[in-house]
């Protein structure tokens, strides 16, 4: 049992404290998978399945006040833009896109996050050999 607890403590310091040159090459890495994605359209939102109300007929079983039945379901996109949120209606060739360029959002994002991890590490453990802003 102690050995184990050994162990798990061991690991977790080697990660604790990566070498300049792993996270330098984990750099590289995430940097030349960055650069095919950000030449294709990407989109900060999100794909979703909705019924809606018609502009027809008052009358229109979507605008019952009681057990209303929506139109649909038809598919969205939620636009989350850096200064308000939209929504639009997807056709078939518009929700090929929106989910390609949703999707390719997302990968963004995540690649982005691992490479600030990794310049966290390295000015957290090898500040010693930092060039400014490099
Ligand atoms: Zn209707």
């Amino acid at each position: 049992m102690s050995e184990v607890r050994y162990t798990t403590s061991y690991m977790e310091k080697i990660k604790r404290k990566p070498s300049l040159r792993r996270l330098n090459e984990k750099r590289e890495k995430l940097r030349k998978e960055l650069i095919p994605l950000l030449r294709k359209s990407f989109i900060r939102g999100s794909i979703r399945i909705q019924g809606n109300r018609c502009g027809g007929s008052k009358n229109c079983k979507c605008k019952r006040k009681v057990n209303p039945i929506l139109h649909g379901p038809y598919p969205y996109l939620s636009f989350r833009g850096s200064k308000s949120n939209h929504s639009i209606l997807l056709g078939k060739a518009k929700k090929e896109h929106a989910e390609k360029a949703v999707d390719n959002h997302k990968k963004i994002m995540e690649i982005l996050i691992g490479l600030s991890d990794i310049d966290f590490q390295v000015l957290r453990y090898h500040s010693d050999k930092l060039k400014d802003g490099k």
